[in-house]
């Protein structure tokens, strides 16, 4: 069986078992926040059961290293929606250590794309046009100077409501222990948060 047919077997019987009911909530956060986290597989229980989430308490938006790396790409129109149409009022950039984009090296996925079937003319035909795949497909050096950076990026971004708090953690993928690395206590814009 693959994977999907095995998948929706098993969601026939959760609907028709109507198993969803504890899970029954509105699409406002309760506790009015938006979280940006990894998409590391070691968070997708253990990050809601250590920040004591339920299902219906807060945005969660995952990206590869909870990494905000355009001011108007996806990751910033969601977290704006979070905020202006679901009531959002402050944002957790969360990363995590052992992080995988901490140690992506883009001349080796280069070589990956190659020997997966990629012909090397694509990829130069993508650098001509303008998008340089190796600062795009780079990872991080740092996480906590990472996590800052995003949290800069929301902070003094010209959309966002001078109000807004966003924060910047870091979380042991083993553990869920938290450490914090800039708490937002209503600093104006442009003053950046207090790094920890
Ligand atoms: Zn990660």
């Amino acid at each position: 069986m693959t994977l999907i047919k095995d998948i929706l077997s098993y969601n026939k019987q959760f609907v028709e078992e109507k198993r969803f009911e504890p899970y029954q909530t509105s699409k406002y956060p309760d506790k009015r926040f938006c979280i940006l986290a990894c998409m590391d597989t070691r968070l997708i229980e253990l990050l809601p059961q250590a920040l004591n989430l339920k299902n219906g308490d807060a945005k969660i938006i995952k990206t590869a290293g909870a990494v905000v790396s355009h001011p108007f790409g996806s990751i910033m129109r969601s977290i704006l929606l979070a905020i202006y149409e679901l009531n959002a009022e402050e944002v957790f950039v969360i990363g995590h250590y052992d992080c995988g984009m901490g140690c992506v090296n883009p001349n080796k996925m280069k070589y990956k794309f190659i020997e997966r079937g990629i012909p090397e003319s694509t990829l130069q035909t993508i650098e001509y046009s303008g998008i340089n795949l190796e600062a795009w497909l780079k990872g991080f050096d740092s996480v906590k100077e990472s996590v800052k950076n995003s949290v800069n990026i929301i902070k003094n971004h010209p959309l966002i409501p001078e109000n807004i708090l966003v924060h910047g953690l870091i979380i042991d993928p083993a553990t869920g222990k938290l450490d914090v690395v800039a708490e937002d206590q209503h600093t104006s814009k442009g003053q950046g948060v207090k790094a920890i």
